[in-house]
């Protein structure tokens, strides 16, 4: 068996961004040579998220709105978390976005469905924040 590993930087200019990870993903897989196996892809932050779905401009947005009624970012007192920092609606997100994906690798590819990509979801963003990509197979 063969494992690979690699970290992804990013660091977005506005504190929430979604970022469609999938051609970098796929440059790890092909560094990686490996044509059977599993990949796992997770935010190394708690406060984003690696989740995957349809890169289509008006879902992001509706994600954007949907999350800041389930956790709005202000007011930043109405949390308990926000002692000298202002992030608590940030940890709130990505817990419902979630922190990872896995992904089948099938002749070298991304098994993934048709409409599938994988995104980075950032929540308290503006600093340098890692993304692990980690591949097992042969
Ligand atoms: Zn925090």
């Amino acid at each position: 068996m063969h494992s690979y590993r690699k970290e992804l930087w990013f660091q977005t200019e506005k504190r929430r961004e979604f970022i469609n990870i999938t051609p970098l993903v796929e440059e790890c897989l092909r560094e990686s040579g490996i044509q059977e196996g599993l990949l796992l892809c997770n935010a190394m932050h708690i406060t984003a998220s690696v989740f995957i779905n349809d890169d289509e401009s008006g879902l992001h947005r509706d994600f954007e709105q949907w999350l800041e009624k389930l956790a709005p970012e202000k007011p930043y007192d109405q949390y308990e978390h926000n002692v000298g920092e202002d992030n608590a609606d940030a940890h709130l997100k990505r817990t419902i976005m979630g922190r990872e994906v896995v992904v089948a690798i099938t002749d070298g590819r991304l098994d993934l469905g048709p409409w599938e990509q994988i995104f980075y979801g950032e929540f308290d963003g503006k600093r340098r924040k890692r993304v692990l990509v980690k591949i097992i197979g042969e």
